[in-house]
C-alpha cells in the first residue's frame, strides 16, 4: 500500500487513493479512522509558509480529529482552510479546550467516550 506524510500531524501513514482524494488512514488526526485530502491540493498546503503551517495545521488536525471522532467523513480541499479556521467545531480558547477535556473524562451524555480517554484521565502513578 502507498504511504504518504500527513501534512497536519507529520506522520507517514498508508493512503488509499480514490477519485480526486487521497484517504489518509489512521494518522494522529484520525486514530482508528481516516480522512480525505484532495490530491491536487496537497502541494498547496505544503507550500504554505512555516508560520502559516505552525498556526493552521494543528487547527486542521484538531478539526479532523473532532469530526472523525463523531464518525463524520472528512474530505478536505485547500478551499476549506478558511472555513475550518472559523469553524465552531474547533475549540479556540483554553477554556473551551478544558471543557472538552472534562467531557472526555466524565463521559457526559452526548459526548462519545474516546478510546484514548483512559490515558488522558488516568491519575499519575506515585
Ligand atoms: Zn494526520
Amino acid at each position: 500500500m502507498e504511504s504518504k506524510r500527513c501534512l497536519f500531524c507529520d506522520q507517514v501513514v498508508p493512503i488509499r487513493p480514490k477519485g480526486e482524494y487521497d484517504w489518509f488512514l489512521g494518522c494522529h488526526c484520525a486514530p482508528g479512522s481516516f480522512y480525505g485530502l484532495r490530491r491536487d491540493d496537497y502541494d498547496a498546503f505544503d507550500k504554505l509558509s512555516y508560520n502559516e503551517k505552525r498556526a493552521k495545521f494543528p487547527i486542521i488536525s484538531a478539526y479532523i480529529r473532532e469530526l472523525t471522532d463523531c464518525e463524520e467523513t472528512v474530505a478536505l480541499s485547500f478551499d476549506d482552510l478558511q472555513k475550518i479556521e472559523q469553524s465552531p467545531r474547533v475549540p479556540a480558547t483554553i477554556e473551551e479546550k478544558g471543557r472538552r477535556l472534562l467531557q472526555f473524562c466524565t463521559g457526559i451524555p452526548g459526548s462519545r467516550a474516546r478510546r484514548s480517554s483512559f490515558i488522558v484521565c488516568r491519575p499519575a502513578t506515585i
